[in-house]
């Protein structure tokens, strides 16, 4: 699998553009269109995977969906946030219609032409935090970061989710981390901050 990385100007949140064979997927929605087409190019796009609801990952969600014609998969608790700029923090950014949204609860996997994802919730930085794993490859959004962990002080956070979301990870193996801000990050690495994060959050 080819991953391509590009950042937004919004907080600089990143998307993936990943490509297998002719196809690829698209983690999160905060580059402008015209930026992910060209990354794209000729590639099918089957999906795109939203991380979590918050406006610099999906605001543009829905331009996506219409221009590659394809499905946004996102948890179910996304649509509180999507419908609201409060919850999203985008400063006039709403969504109104979820036709074009399948909507995930729990854990679980997602098989689209060669692709194949499995997608963890991690609640913590919002009700809507998923974590996709696809080859090994970790999407983790706003739950973990190269050198940190998402904020825990936004609406629907929590830091006593956030520290079972991070026990999830401990248990999870993976290669690499892309998080939804900054750079990536190695499996050993993050095994250690891991157990670093738990503890400053139980203290
Ligand atoms: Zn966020």
């Amino acid at each position: 699998m080819e991953i391509k990385n590009l950042k937004s100007e919004y907080l600089e949140s990143n998307i993936f553009v990943c490509k297998n064979g002719n196809s690829c997927v698209v983690v999160d929605a905060g580059v402008e269109p015209k930026l992910v087409k060209q990354a794209v190019g000729n590639l099918k796009v089957m999906a795109v995977l939203l991380t979590h609801g918050h406006y610099d990952h999906a605001m543009h969600a829905l331009d996506y969906a219409k221009m590659f014609d394809c499905k946004i998969y996102a948890s179910g608790f996304a649509k509180d946030e999507l419908l609201d700029p409060a919850k999203n923090y985008g400063e006039s950014f709403k969504l109104n219609s979820f036709e074009d949204f399948v909507f995930l609860r729990n854990n679980g996997k997602i098989e689209l032409g060669d692709f194949e994802i499995q997608y963890l919730s991690t609640p913590g930085h919002c009700k809507s935090s998923l974590c996709f794993l696809l080859n090994n490859h970790l999407f983790a959004g706003d739950t973990l970061f190269d050198n940190g962990i998402g904020r825990t002080d936004l609406y629907g956070s929590s830091k006593e989710e956030m520290i079972s979301s991070l026990e999830k990870l401990d248990a999870f193996e993976f290669e690499i981390c892309h998080s939804g801000h900054g750079e990536d990050s190695e499996f050993a690495r993050q095994k250690r901050n891991i157990k670093a994060f738990i503890r400053f959050l139980k203290r």
